[in-house]
Parts: structure tokens; C-alpha cells; sequence
């Protein structure tokens, strides 16, 4: 890559909420201008009103505070090269716009939708690439007074000469397009309303950007903004370097989509994956460390990120893998760490409301936990029978101690539970282990399994002697008389 002091952009047009291929160009961006020490820059293109919310650019602005990919300029943060948001800067465009009509680079084309349809179905029936004809370019002024008289609006389209647009791709090396397949292009519409590509082109240049790294998507509009950047004067060594991100892939290899997997990022976070987690995996759709290592830090990530050790085959989404990673992250958790991740997901289920007591009974019952469940979704299932104030045995498997061998197995155990002086997993498990196992002669996971459902309400539950210790005696005692009589 060049020498320039690097500044890199994400700019999403938040028309709904970032998906895991916007999270992970945002991904890449940041981690790029991070290992370079350059800047990163976060600018909305929200030029398209028909589709871009307030609720989604909070959204958006929410969503990468959350994953930590702090941003050195743009909204919120400000830099000298702002407004931030493309809705701001209309005026800019409109100004450019104007200078390359001005210099005929641009034109006005009064095409009408239905001529402009009639032109695509001829060059369908004829075999030919699609595109605008040219039909405005050489207006006379008897013409354009012409089509004024009638009332029809103009858009402003630019002129594309012939010949080719080859530039350096960091990824996939160079890549030529051929302006018989980029045909003059709309820069704004009648309604004077800037396109992505005019709003795009401009952008990257007043706000001084260097690289450009984004899906590969938008590698068939890359000859477009080079015709815009030469249009506004930029010498070729100031156009920003261009790399094109592979593809994320759902398992059907199909590009990942609403429809072959999940996509939304707000729903990783309401499905309880730490932001860590979210980051590590993406960073593995499509880059590598250079080592087989699957667990890296967001500074491992600095550290090592190149855009020489990004693929350019496209990258296929795991969610199994993504799970895995999520589990690894909640066990490197601290207990506070992970005491504060949890709370919120056991307050909107209803299982506590946060006073102190709750707090700390949360603390105590984490340690059990940690190691058996993938996502924070799972924490308020687990933890529930520690608070739950109507205690019931889930449906599933009160049927289970309904026999007369569990009965006998339950009695057996409040009354040698009833006499125990101290109440600690350790004495519990000996006092059980003593009766049931040794005298009795039961299998552990038979008379555990009746303890564990009569206590804690299911089949699944965090380690069962540790559980009756956090529960106490008192509403042990209680929950394993109830199930005898249940
Ligand atoms: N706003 C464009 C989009 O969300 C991306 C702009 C770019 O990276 O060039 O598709």
C-alpha cells in the first residue's frame, strides 16, 4: 500500500439495521486505519430519504459504540472535514454538480422514465449491454427549449468517454472496465437530489480519504467515482486506493442474506453475543492472521491487520464457529465483566428487578454457569429457580419424579437434609452421597437428577449441590417437601 498517512471510511447508508457484512468492512476499516495509526472515519450517506431513518443512523452510530470501533471523525465525534451526514452537505454536491456541467463533463438529459425503459427493452431485444443511450448528450438549444416548453424535468447525467478505467485493486490487482459497459451515469435527479455516486466521489475527496476498503459489491461503481475525481480535478496519485472485500457466503453459498441466515447485528446483541465475539468472528470472514489461531483480541487485531492477508475468494458464514468464539469470550470474562453483561438480560426477562441482594446472588451463581452456556441469552434460564417467587417443576419434567422410587429417593433426602448444621455444597453433597448412594445404593444420576428437578425445577440446571447452597435451606427443604406431595 502507498506511504500517505492513512485516513479510512465506513460509510453505510442505514436503510435498516447494519448487517454482518457492513460490520465487517466497519470491521476491517477500523482495524486498518488502527494498525497504520491513521484515522478512521465514520460518515452516513443518507442521501436516499426514501429509505434512510433517523432510528437507523442512531441505530447505526448505537451498533458501532457497542462493537467498540471508535471512530476519529464524524458524527457525534465531529473533524474538520464535516458534516457528517450526506443530508448536510446537499449544497456541496449541488456546487459540483454545477462546476461539471459547467465544464460539459455533465450534461442535462430530459429522457422521460418510459423513453429510458424503451431504450433498455431495444437493447434487450438486440442482445446489446444496457444502458443510456446518449440520447441528450449534443442537445441544441432549440431542443432543451423544447423540452422545457413541455414541461419535462432533467436529470444531470455524466459524460463518460470512450476508452477503459484500469486502477490497482489491493486485493484483486487490476482491474479494467470498459466504458462500453459504464454508460453515462445520473449524478442527480430531477429532483435535485445528489446520487450515491456523485455524494460518494465528492465525499472521499473533500474529506481527504486515502483508502478506500469496502465489499465487493461496489466494485462495478469504482470507475464511475474515478470519472468524478477527474471531473473535480484530482490528480491520479491523490485518488484514494481502492480494496474490495470478498463476499460473506450463508452455508447454502449463496450471498448471506436475510433469507439463508441471520444478518441484523442487533439481533447478535439481543441473542446475547458480546461485542468481542461478534468482532473476533468477522475478522475471520475473509482475513486471516497468518496463523490457524481463531481467538484473537481487538488489539491482536491492530496489531496484525493487512489487507495483504485478506482473501479475495469470498468467505463463508459459520454461525456454529460464531457460537463457539462467543462461548470462549463469556468464560474470559471476569466475574464483574460478566455480572454486568448478564444483568440486563436477566432484567427484561423479569427475573429480578436489581436491588443489591439480587445483585449479589447473581455474583455467587455466575461462577457456576460460565462454563456451560454459549450465549447470555441461556443466563436468565439458568438462574430463574434462584428467584422465581411462584416455584413450579416445569412440565417436562415433573412426570419424571412422579414415581414412588423418586418419592422415596426425595424423603430420603429431607430428612437427612433436615438435621445439617452447615449448609455449604461440600457437607450437602456429603450428607446426599452418604444416604442416597452409599445406603440406598441408587445410581448418582438417578437420585440427582430427582434432587436437581424437585430443587431447581428442571433437568437443566447449574451444578446441583452448589445450587441448593445458593437457595438455602430453608426453600430447599420446602421445594423437596413440595415435590413429595406434588
Ligand atoms: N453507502 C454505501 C453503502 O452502504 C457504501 C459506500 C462505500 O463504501 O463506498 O452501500
Amino acid at each position: 500500500m502507498s506511504t500517505k498517512k492513512v485516513k479510512v471510511r465506513f460509510a453505510p447508508s442505514p436503510t435498516g439495521d447494519l448487517h454482518v457484512g457492513n460490520i465487517r468492512t466497519a470491521l476491517f476499516d477500523w482495524a486498518y486505519a488502527r494498525h497504520t495509526g491513521g484515522t478512521f472515519l465514520f460518515r452516513i450517506e443518507d442521501t436516499d430519504t426514501t429509505r434512510v431513518t433517523d432510528e437507523y443512523i442512531q441505530a447505526a452510530i448505537d451498533t458501532l459504540k457497542w462493537l467498540g470501533l471508535n471512530w476519529d471523525e464524524g458524527p457525534e465525534v465531529g473533524g474538520d472535514n464535516g458534516p457528517y451526514l450526506q443530508s448536510q452537505r446537499l449544497d456541496i454536491y449541488a456546487k459540483w454538480a454545477q462546476t461539471f456541467l459547467d465544464n460539459k463533463d455533465a450534461y442535462h438529459c430530459y429522457c422521460s422514465p418510459d423513453e429510458l425503459e424503451a431504450v433498455r427493452e431495444a437493447q434487450r431485444k438486440a442482445n446489446v449491454a444496457p444502458g443510456y443511450n446518449g440520447h441528450c448528450r449534443e442537445l441544441t438549444p432549440e431542443q432543451i427549449a423544447a423540452y422545457k416548453a413541455e414541461g419535462r424535468g432533467a436529470v444531470v447525467r455524466m459524460r463518460m468517454p470512450e476508452g477503459t478505467t484500469t486502477f490497482t485493486d489491493e486485493i484483486r490487482g487490476d482491474v479494467t472496465f470498459d466504458h462500453a459497459f459504464v454508460p453515462d451515469f445520473v449524478l442527480v435527479r430531477a429532483d435535485g437530489s445528489p446520487l450515491y455516486t456523485l455524494a460518494v466521489a465528492v465525499d472521499d475527496v473533500l474529506m481527504k480519504v486515502t483508502h478506500v476498503l469496502r465489499g465487493e459489491d461496489l466494485l462495478s461503481s469504482t470507475p464511475r467515482q474515478i470519472r468524478v475525481y477527474q471531473a473535480m480535478g484530482v490528480a491520479p496519485e491523490d485518488y484514494p486506493v481502492f480494496a474490495h472485500l470478498p463476499f460473506v457466503m450463508g452455508q447454502d453459498n449463496a450471498k448471506l442474506s436475510k433469507r439463508n441466515g441471520e444478518v441484523s447485528i442487533a439481533w447478535y446483541r439481543q441473542a446475547g453475543y458480546l461485542p468481542e465475539a461478534i468482532c473476533n468472528y468477522l475478522a475471520l470472514l475473509g482475513w486471516s492472521p497468518g496463523d490457524d489461531r481463531e481467538n484473537i483480541t481487538m488489539a491482536e487485531l491492530c496489531e496484525l491487520f493487512t489487507v495483504e492477508k485478506v482473501h479475495s475468494s469470498p468467505a463463508r458464514f459459520d454461525m456454529k464457529k460464531l457460537e463457539a468464539i462467543n462461548g470462549d469470550k463469556i468464560r474470559a470474562l471476569t466475574i464483574d465483566e460478566f455480572l454486568s453483561w448478564s444483568l440486563p438480560f436477566l432484567k427484561d426477562a423479569g427475573i429480578i428487578t436489581g436491588t443489591d441482594s439480587e445483585i449479589a446472588l447473581v455474583k455467587s451463581a455466575l461462577p457456576l454457569i460460565q462454563e456451560r452456556i454459549v450465549t447470555l441469552s441461556e443466563v436468565p434460564a439458568m438462574l430463574a429457580f434462584l428467584f422465581t417467587k411462584n416455584f413450579a417443576v416445569d412440565e417436562a419434567s415433573a412426570p419424571k419424579i412422579a414415581d414412588a422410587e423418586s418419592k422415596k429417593i426425595l424423603k430420603r433426602a429431607l430428612s437427612d437434609l433436615t438435621p445439617l448444621a452447615s449448609w455449604d455444597h461440600a457437607s450437602i453433597e456429603a450428607a446426599l452421597r452418604a444416604s442416597l448412594i452409599e445406603e440406598m445404593g441408587l445410581k448418582p444420576r438417578i437420585a440427582f437428577t430427582a434432587l436437581r428437578i424437585a430443587a431447581t425445577g428442571s433437568t437443566i440446571s447449574p451444578p446441583l449441590f452448589e445450587s441448593m447452597e445458593l437457595l438455602g435451606k430453608e426453600v430447599c427443604l420446602e421445594r423437596i417437601a413440595g415435590a413429595i406431595s406434588l
